[in-house]
């Protein structure tokens, strides 16, 4: 007999339905779910090898204290004994929380309970500000709460998509299989790639814009302009919801045409051509991902967009509108729990005493941060001198994946206690644990999801978890009742942590307005269980509200959307003789830093070992050919090894280096070591892809 589960891909934002299969063998497999409206049965390249990657080879299969051996109850005490006492002698803010994208709602829920409501610090943040925090700071801005306004369907529906520092092709690959039927089914719709390298996404395009690095926001400062001098804005719709067009349109016009083809590195001919697409299209998604997030311009990018949406009024309509395309599984799900360190739940704000007030009543609990918390790169900058003093990393791995990796890696090694919940035992960040928490991973997890439509979906179990790891959400609420809070750590089930996110989301929320989602602070364990796919917020009673602001209605207090008046960023000096520009990012077949998909041989094939990618003209003036090992340096003195892969796509000038592979390759191969930790001044968000190396064959 075979036994089927519904459950959600652990990867990408998409967010895909997947029906796990266990036969009488214990053999499984996996297919796309046909009834998941993210996916509709399609499964990319990762989702479909997900049942090679399920072994035991390398888990965290009990707890250990100090690379020991130990007991649940003595490590938890641990735990808890070292923290409280941390914060006896040192105050909340001496201890960090960091958390990840990866996690389910509930882990986060609770992980942010513990913090913002019984510690009382604002200190805990997550591999998300490495991923979508600039397009949260955006959002706010404009529209008042941290919405995403679009649906998948829009991009299907659009005459016209920009896909802005996206390379849907790989990242998001199942939205890409929709986008490409669409446009196969219509083939007059446009496709726009505005990228400095040309990627697998440029094939699908009309237009491919290989825009100089951080020449976004000059670009739709231009765009901007043109609508207003073509006589494309909407002036009713921005006259009626909108406030600050005329500063943000002053801002924008300070360019002519040729400081534009100078700040963007793009012809004249090419930036009228997607202006004059832009402006005779009513039906345009512009969809934006790591390539604006990722700087230290990215909440001025993000803004620059949506100013252009809000000027022509294309926005909480059909197939219309900004579309932040967020990296991770749940990084919309630790959204809407606070899961930033600069965000309260149900995205209320923590700079807001009466949200403050609100969320601590509904909690019944001591104390609330009062502020704000540090944001990744600052939270390990106080590890490193000293003034956190207790770290607990969940389900992350920042010893690869932060910048100036080196620099993360020795603060962690000199933390004075640090606990790691983890799958696998043997991550560069696992390694450094003196407590490590045995976790449970997916296809052994319950819990929720929500991918970048907002659509909410159930993980859930169909193994046993292994050995004695337990749910990440199980180790907080048993440290949380250690320290001394037990009532309000009293959950026995995802299901009951669900219930209180839904009660505080509908607390005293009149921001609800046409929806209300208290329905879900009543829901049972079978109710939960049951759950199907479905778009979060949701009315009462009905269908899902599909598009936020098609009422106009804003969630800042007068309901109006903002233009937020953005300046591109100073040119960067030119290049040193023998300089590049390093951008890093996904391939197409590995996910993070590899502790999943490194499993499976047939993903590790498509690409075997860490790579950089050189224009072929740029490589014959270093005197390196394709496949030789290539030294890459910073000016630090950090580099890595790894092999020269030539290509045209790649754009002169830069280079490109894949972000998964770790040391434990035959050579150095993290390439974070090498990315300067320069954050966006709003969002707090590292710029991972404009990081000055130098380049030489090995
Ligand atoms: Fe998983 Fe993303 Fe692939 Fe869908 S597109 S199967 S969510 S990795």
């Amino acid at each position: 007999m075979t036994c089927e589960t519904r459950t959600t891909c652990p990867y990408c934002g998409v967010g895909c339905g997947v029906i796990a299969s266990i036969d009488d063998t214990g053999t499984v497999s996996v297919r796309g779910d046909p009834e998941h409206p993210a996916n509709f049965g399609r499964l990319c390249s990762k989702g479909s090898a997900l049942a090679e990657t399920l072994d035991e080879d390398g888990r965290a299969l009990f707890p250990e204290i100090y690379g020991q051996r130990a007991n649940w109850d003595t490590a938890l005490d641990l735990v808890a004994d070292r923290f409280s006492r941390t914060i006896a002698e040192h105050g909340p803010d001496s201890v960090a929380f960091y958390l990840s994208g990866q996690l389910l709602t509930e882990d986060y829920y609770v992980a942010n309970k513990l913090m913002k409501g019984f510690i009382g610090s604002g200190n805990i943040d997550t591999n998300s500000r490495l991923c979508m925090a600039s397009s949260v700071a955006g959002h706010r801005r404009a529209f008042g709460a941290d919405t995403v306004p679009g649906t998948y369907e829009d991009l299907e529906l659009a005459d016209l998509v920009v896909l802005v520092g996206s390379n849907l092709a790989w990242c998001h690959p199942v939205l890409y299989q929709r986008l490409a039927a669409a446009k196969a089914s219509r083939p007059a719709m446009k496709i726009v790639v505005i990228d400095p390298r040309r990627t697998a996404t440029s094939d699908l395009a009309d237009l491919h814009l290989s825009v100089r690095p951080d020449g976004d926001v000059a670009l739709f400062n231009g765009l901007l302009t043109h609508l207003a001098d073509t006589d494309r804005i909407d002036q009713g719709f921005v006259g009626r919801h909108t406030t600050g067009f005329s500063d943000a349109l002053l801002a924008a016009s300070r360019m002519s045409m040729a400081d534009l083809a100078e700040a963007t590195g793009l012809s004249g001919m090419l930036i009228r051509q997607f202006f004059w697409l832009f402006a005779s299209t009513e039906r345009v998604v512009t969809c934006y991902s790591q390539g604006v997030n990722q700087s230290a311009s990215g909440s001025d990018k993000v803004n620059a967009i949506i100013n252009c949406h809000l000027a022509t009024g294309r926005i909480g309509r059909q197939g219309m509108g900004p579309f932040s395309l967020t990296g991770q599984p749940n990084a919309m799900g630790g959204r809407e729990v606070g899961g930033l360190a600069n965000m309260l739940a149900a995205h209320m704000a923590i700079e807001d005493p009466q949200h403050r007030e609100r969320v601590q009543r509904f909690w019944a609990s001591p104390q609330i941060a009062g502020r704000p918390g540090l944001k990744a790169v600052d939270l390990f900058d106080a590890v490193a001198d000293g003034r956190v003093k207790a770290l607990w990393i969940m389900s992350t791995n920042p010893v690869v994946s932060m910048p100036d990796a080196d620099k993360v890696k020795k603060a962690i090694e000199a933390c004075p206690f640090v606990v790691v919940s983890d799958m696998q035992t043997n991550t560069d960040t696992a390694r450094l644990a003196h407590v490590l928490l045995p976790a449970t991973g997916w296809g052994e997890k319950s819990g929720t999801v929500t991918n970048s439509e907002r659509r909410i979906s159930r993980q859930r179990p169909f193994l046993a978890a292994p050995g004695e790891a337990r749910p990440d959400w199980w180790h907080v609420t048993e440290v949380g009742k250690r320290m001394g809070f037990a009532n309000a750590f009293d959950f026995d089930s995802p299901a009951a942590i669900f219930a209180e996110h839904a009660a505080l989301s509908a607390f005293e929320n009149d921001g609800a307005r046409d929806f209300d989602i208290g329905a879900f602070a009543a829901i049972n364990r079978d109710q939960y269980e049951a759950l199907v796919p479905f778009q979060w917020p949701r009315p009462l009673a009905g269908a899902a509200k599909e598009r936020f602001f098609a009422d106009g209605q804003f969630y800042h207090p007068d309901g109006k959307a903002r233009f937020v008046p953005v300046q591109p960023p100073l040119l960067p000096v030119e290049l040193a003789h023998g300089t590049f520009v390093l951008n890093t990012g996904r391939v197409r077949d590995h996910w993070h830093t590899m502790t999943r998909t490194g499993k499976s041989a047939r993903l590790s094939a498509h690409l075997a070992e860490p790579f950089c990618e050189i224009h072929p003209l740029d490589a014959a003036m270093h005197r390196i050919r394709d496949a030789d090992l290539v030294k890459v340096a910073n000016d630090e003195g950090h580099f890595i090894l790894v092999r020269a892969l030539l290509t045209e796509r790649q754009a002169r000038g830069s280079i490109f280096v894949p972000m998964h592979w770790t040391d434990e390759t035959a050579f150095p191969a993290r390439v974070d070591t090498l990315v300067k930790p320069d954050v966006d001044p709003v969002s707090g968000q590292p710029a991972l892809k404009q990081s000055r190396v130098s380049l030489a064959r090995h």
